[in-house]
């Protein structure tokens, strides 16, 4: 027998075809097998990997308790908004480990509408989560996003971002964390929809709801332009956390006016019952049709069914905010001077009147850092050149007349 007969005789051993009716067979000792099955052997093995990924996934997946002691520690105050993502996202990464092997009761997934005035920390919330759930995050501003073909950003930069974020890894990225800020300043101008169209807050809130939904996307490999080209990465946006926030001004009014109109039966002020509720008590009674009212097209709505608000935050909250949780400003200063071994002694009353200051620029948490780089500046300015500095006081003067702190010298002790 010739060796092209020898080669045409051959069988696989594992599906027992012929080599004559596959493309190819490749021999071992004994054994051979076709391209074919070599196919089925590699997704075998990469099914496999996957599954192992899952369960390695699944098994480190905090409980809801857990993952609110975790947010505990960086975000102050907030804690039905803290309690309302932990379930959800626990659910979310639940649902993405289970959806392999339960396909029949394939869960829904629930992006999240994060309500509440600026500086009280729904970006961080959102940062947080990612960080503790160690997966990918990238934040993206709803007013700079246009629709596909204007001018501006459109919605697949948001996901080269998280491909970024990622490492370029695509499983990575696919289970990721959006989050997508000022998603009430593309609410239509004009809630009632019949009205007036204000068409480019529409299209870019179909855009954000293409991806809320799941769309496959194609993105070039190391961000930046496409090129005609170039090959791209195809990202899915089905198992990708949407964390939407805004602030959502007026929005009070419009909940106070339904609930005003629900017990007067007619009235379209605000009734008492509205009135004695606290702004933050209002939000926390939002309703879909409120959102509508607000702007935001049904579909949107829609998409975004577990909706959490978060309160102003008051001064007890922001001197905690400087001083308690494991990133807070004080800390990060006294950081930086125990590294010039100088000990930095803010007191109680100078944080006193940050918050004072804070609170008259009505940017919630936002302006503590602009404050304390203030009133830390000259210091930091200084400290390097001081040899032998101990201690630096900061007591209220310092804060509110920008007097000079006390510098505490080793040997002898005296103001600079
Ligand atoms: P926004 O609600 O506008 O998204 P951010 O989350 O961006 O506000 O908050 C701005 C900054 O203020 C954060 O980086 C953080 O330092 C601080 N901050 C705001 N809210 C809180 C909070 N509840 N706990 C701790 N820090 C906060």
């Amino acid at each position: 027998m010739n060796k092209d007969n020898l080669k045409q005789s051959m069988v696989c051993s594992f599906c027992g075809k012929e080599a004559a009716v596959v493309e190819s067979i490749i021999s071992g000792p004994g054994v051979h097998i076709c391209n074919e099955c070599v196919m089925t052997a590699s997704d075998i093995i990469q099914n496999h990997r996957k599954q192992v990924e899952l369960d390695k996934s699944k098994i480190s997946l905090p409980a809801p308790s857990q993952i609110k002691e975790d947010l505990d520690k960086y975000v102050i105050g907030q804690d039905k908004a803290k309690k309302t993502l932990a379930v959800a996202v626990y659910n979310h990464y639940k649902r993405i480990g289970y959806i392999g092997k339960y396909r029949e009761v394939e869960i829904e997934k629930s992006n999240i509408l994060l309500m509440g005035p600026t500086g009280t920390g729904k970006t961080l919330l959102a940062q947080t989560l990612a960080t503790l759930l160690q997966v990918p995050f990238a934040i993206a501003d709803a007013t700079v996003i246009t629709e596909a073909g204007y001018v501006g950003e459109d919605v697949e930069n948001i996901l080269v971002r998280l491909y970024q974020a990622a490492d370029y890894n695509v499983e990575n990225a696919e289970r990721g964390i959006v989050y997508i800020d000022e998603i009430d300043k593309i609410a239509r101008k004009n809630g009632n929809p019949s009205i007036t169209r204000d068409v480019s807050g529409e299209g870019v809130q179909q855009a954000i709801l293409k991806m809320l939904e799941g769309t496959v996307s194609s993105i070039p490999p190391k961000g930046g332009r496409k090129h005609p080209e170039q090959k791209l990465v195809q990202i899915n946006t089905k198992n990708i956390l949407f964390i939407c926030g805004g602030a959502f001004e007026g929005l009070d009014d419009i909940i106070g006016r339904r609930i005003g109109k629900k017990s007067m039966g007619y009235s379209a002020d605000i009734n008492n019952e509205a009135r004695e509720l606290g702004k933050g008590e209002l939000y926390e009674k939002v309703q879909p049709e409120d959102l509508l009212q607000y702007g935001l097209i049904p579909e949107l709505i829609g998409r975004l069914p577990v909706i959490s608000s978060l309160g102003d935050l008051d001064s007890d909250a922001l001197k905690t905010i400087l001083t308690e949780p494991r990133n807070a400003l004080i800390k990060q200063y006294k950081k930086l001077l125990e590294i010039e071994g100088v000990k930095l002694d803010i007191q109680s009353e100078a944080l006193e009147i940050v918050v004072e200051k804070a609170l008259e620029r009505k940017t919630g948490a936002r302006a503590l850092r602009a404050i304390m780089e203030e009133v830390m500046l000259d210091i930091m300015y200084k400290v390097p050149n001081m040899k032998g500095l101990e201690k630096v006081t900061v007591n209220e003067k310092v804060v509110k007349e920008k007097e000079e702190p006390l510098y505490i010298f080793k040997s002898s002790k005296k103001t600079a």
